[in-house]
């Protein structure tokens, strides 16, 4: 290398722009690997080193589909595709009546334990000369840290510190949580007859129950996803107080309200004591700028500014998509401010496509409506039905408006039609 080649490198470090990110999760890992691939300066600061997140308690179910998972090829940190089971399909039954249909999703879904993941990301982005640093990170820090960047992002997820960023009334369709959550990671799980899939069963005025394949820690497994309504029969994680109860409490819903499933569990075991998760929290969305003591400003990405119930498992797939319009922003905006007005132009970049994740996830938390009855029985003698239902997982965009606006469509004549 001549003198002048090195002179021109330390000539771009030196203009090289200042990243910080708050949070080592889906979203803060994914970009900040991403704006070091484009030549940025990444900072991450998170409150887990990675042997605590591999060694910690489960977070998630984590299913991504497709077009998420496109975007984590795209960086080249798909590092499980060999090992971790495809989810080939969706099956879908309403307990109590007839309704129940499967389709295969055209291209697989997949879930990688976030103990897995988030530990080999943190190690990617510091072999990419990424700068991780562990902190609970304070308001305060916030302050400081804000003058030593070009842009300070939150990717701090459900952290309490995303509580910086107002919560937006009008597009915020709940204010209390909609579901007792519970989650349960099972080894021994016996497989669907056909193909594998995320097992979607609604129980009626209960709540719903789903399963799917999954990889954690000690290698494939079953992720049992529990959400009952508040104060109903399924909200019932309360008074457990050890792994093997809280397996019996899952065992127990299973057996009672989807029997269906039960000939389904009766080997599972749990993977380990920590793959036992339960809680609540209101789906939320935040104004995405936040405002520092001394007049600073904060940007929040992904789940921190737009909380989903899992019911629909759109947060993974809605962080991956998120930072894959931010990487463009950021990177097309060059050597310009980050300011306000590119704050709410981004934001409003993403709104336009994740207000339709929120509004038919929203839906769901409510007693079904006639019309989504409809289509979803439809589904069981329509195949085409069944597979764009299926496939709408991947892009719920696809779910407008004839799944979700009633008489948007006449159903029929649809299905003639294509
Ligand atoms: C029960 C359940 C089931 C789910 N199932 C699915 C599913 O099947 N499919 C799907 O797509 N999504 C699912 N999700 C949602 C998904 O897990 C999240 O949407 C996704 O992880 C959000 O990514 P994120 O980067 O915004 O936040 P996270 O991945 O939560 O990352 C936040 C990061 O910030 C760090 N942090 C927080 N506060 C601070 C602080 N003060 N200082 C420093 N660091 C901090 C955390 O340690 C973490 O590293 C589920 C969620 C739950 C709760």
């Amino acid at each position: 290398m001549t003198i002048n080649a090195v002179a021109d490198i330390q000539c771009e470090d030196q203009n090289m722009r200042k990243i910080t990110i708050i949070g080592a999760g889906q979203s803060g890992l994914q970009l900040g690997i991403g704006l070091l691939k484009k030549g940025y300066e990444v900072t991450i600061v998170t409150n887990k080193t990675a042997e605590e997140v591999e060694r910690g308690r489960i977070t998630s179910s984590q299913c991504m589909f497709d077009m998420a998972l496109q975007h984590e090829r795209d960086l080249g940190i798909n590092f499980w595709d060999n090992d971790c089971p495809w989810v080939d399909g969706i099956g879908f039954s309403i307990m109590g009546t007839d309704i129940s249909w499967s389709h295969r999703l055209d291209k697989p879904a997949q879930s990688v334990d976030q103990r897995v993941k988030m530990p080999v990301w943190m190690n990617t982005f510091e072999e990419l000369g990424g700068d991780l640093q562990i902190q609970e990170v304070s308001l305060a820090d916030l302050d400081r840290m804000e003058k030593q960047c070009d842009l300070l992002l939150v990717a701090s997820g459900k952290g309490e510190i995303g509580k910086m960023f107002e919560r937006d009334a009008v597009k915020s369709a709940f204010d209390k949580p909609m579901r007792a959550l519970g989650l349960t990671y099972v080894k021994n799980m016996k497989p669907r007859d056909e193909y594998s899939a995320v097992q979607f069963n609604l129980i009626p005025g209960v709540g719903e129950y789903f399963s799917f394949p999954a990889l954690t820690t000690n290698g494939a497994c079953d992720i049992l996803v529990f959400e009952g309504i508040p104060g109903g029969e399924m909200d019932c994680w309360g008074g457990v107080d050890s792994p093997d109860q809280h397996l019996e409490v899952s065992k127990d819903i299973i057996r009672k309200f989807v029997p269906e499933e039960a000939d389904r569990i009766t080997d599972i075991e749990l993977t380990d004591d920590l793959g036992v998760l339960a809680g609540r929290f209101p789906p939320t969305i935040r104004n995405p700028i936040g405002r520092l003591p001394s007049g600073g400003i904060a940007y929040g990405i992904a789940d921190s500014v737009c909380l989903n119930d899992p019911i629909t498992g759109q947060g993974s797939n809605n962080a991956s998509k998120c930072v894959a319009l931010h990487l463009d922003s950021i990177v097309s905006h060059g050597d310009q401010p980050f300011d306000e007005k590119w704050m709410n132009k981004t934001f409003d970049k993403y709104w336009s496509y994740a207000q339709w994740v929120v509004a038919w996830t929203n839906m769901l938390l409510l007693p079904p409506e006639e019309h989504t009855l409809k289509m979803l029985a439809q589904c069981a003698q329509d195949e085409a039905l069944a597979q764009r239902m299926a496939n709408g997982f991947d892009d719920p965009r696809d779910y407008y408006p004839w799944f979700v606006q009633p008489n948007a469509v006449d159903v029929e004549k649809l299905w003639q039609a294509a």
